[in-house]
């Protein structure tokens, strides 16, 4: 974790509530490589491929309806996303990203002081959502990248009201087989929630994992969310959607925004996910290039973690010269933005997304370089 002091408050200031001056503010992927002819954005794990061409024919169209409001529940996009995966569309909610969920989650159910329990190494927003719900965050220990469920029921307690799992997870990259998703669920105390996050589900083929759908669809203590921001390449649009037993929805949707997704964004990712085929091209990319990258950068002599995403956790040294820092100047000069991942816990590693076919080979004939180059 990286260490901020906690800011103070100015005289005549109002203060916050408690949580928000822990907050460390959330930075996104750099998408910027001062100096760089070209530049090749592969710091926030979005898809090379761009969004559907249907998606996008939609987002155009929606422009005659600006000046309405949007229809607040989101029922067509609902309705397309409970038809493309066989659920219940009343069971879905819509947000603003699934970011915005997660924070409606923690919000609507976390009371000062309540614990919300994670992995060290999950992904960042499930501690700004405690924090910013005055919630306290408990972490799990991961030693080898990959969440221990032994370690995560071990600190679930009295006061345990949400426990977030990202699955697969980022920046990791690791995913939990369905066993061992259940055997945290059989732990979970009555009083708690157990969300699963699946922004990659699409990219998962292991025979043993479970996208957490089946299990949110039959135990009233599990919400499960998931994104149009990853395989849908509609990560500026913002759309994502969680999926819950009827009365959690009840109460989310009591708390949650009137109008929280725009016009645009339910008319495009309703046809986004209505385009398999599109989702289908993109899976295909990511399969063929994701074992790629990862051979080719073992065989420069990198540990590369096995990654189940469209992105992989590249290991560095601490020799001078070669550490990740190293390793990220250099690629950064070439206009290749990876992702420094200290603030996950991680400061050796770089997170390297999955690119077009001609930023690979560009990122790999960088690091063959960076390990010639002398320090
Ligand atoms: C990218 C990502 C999301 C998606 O967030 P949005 O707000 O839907 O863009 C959610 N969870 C994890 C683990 C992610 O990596």
């Amino acid at each position: 974790m990286t260490t901020m002091k906690k800011p103070a408050t100015s005289p005549g200031v109002l203060e916050p509530v408690p949580g928000i001056l822990d907050i460390e503010p959330y930075v996104g992927g750099r998408a910027a490589a001062p100096g760089a002819q070209r530049v090749f954005k592969l710091s926030s794990n979005e898809s090379p491929l761009g969004p559907s061409p249907k998606a996008l024919e939609a987002y155009r169209a929606a422009a005659g309806q600006l000046a309405n409001y949007p229809e607040g529940s989101s029922r067509l996009l609902r309705e397309a996303i409970a038809r493309v995966h066989g659920l219940d569309a009343e069971r879905i909610i819509c947000g603003n990203g699934s970011d915005e969920l997660l924070h409606l989650i923690t919000q609507v159910y976390c009371r000062p002081g309540d614990e919300v329990l994670y992995s060290e190494h999950a992904f960042l927003v499930y501690r700004i959502a405690a924090l910013a719900a005055s919630a306290v965050p408990v972490v799990a220990p991961e030693p080898r990248r990959i969440v221990d469920i032994d370690a995560m029921i071990a600190r679930m307690g009295p006061r345990t009201r949400i426990v977030f799992l990202a699955n697969p997870n980022n920046p990791t990259g690791s995913y939990l087989k369905k066993g061992e998703v259940k055997r945290l669920l059989d732990a979970l105390p009555g009083h708690a929630l157990l969300v699963i996050d699946a922004a990659y589900a699409e990219y998962v083929d292991e025979g043993d994992y479970e996208s957490g759908l089946g299990l949110a669809s039959a135990n009233p203590q599990v919400i499960f969310t998931r994104t149009f921001s990853k395989i849908y390449a509609l990560a500026g649009l913002r759309a994502g959607w969680l999926y819950a037993a009827p009365e959690i929805v009840g109460h989310l949707n009591r708390a949650r925004g009137p109008f929280n997704v725009s016009v645009p964004a339910q008319a495009a990712a309703a046809a986004a996910v209505e385009d398999r085929a599109h989702v289908a091209q993109s899976k295909a990319h990511n399969d063929k290039w994701l074992s790629w990258l990862t051979h080719e950068i073992r065989a420069l002599g990198f540990q590369v973690d096995d990654s189940v995403c469209n992105f992989l956790l590249i290991h560095f040294g601490h020799e001078a010269g070669k550490t990740a820092d190293d390793a990220d100047r250099f690629l950064m000069a070439r206009g290749l933005i990876l992702r420094g991942v200290r603030n996950y816990g991680l400061p050796d590693a770089l997170r390297l997304t999955v690119g077009t076919e001609e930023a690979n080979r560009l990122v790999v004939a960088a690091l063959a370089d960076f390990v010639k180059a002398r320090p």
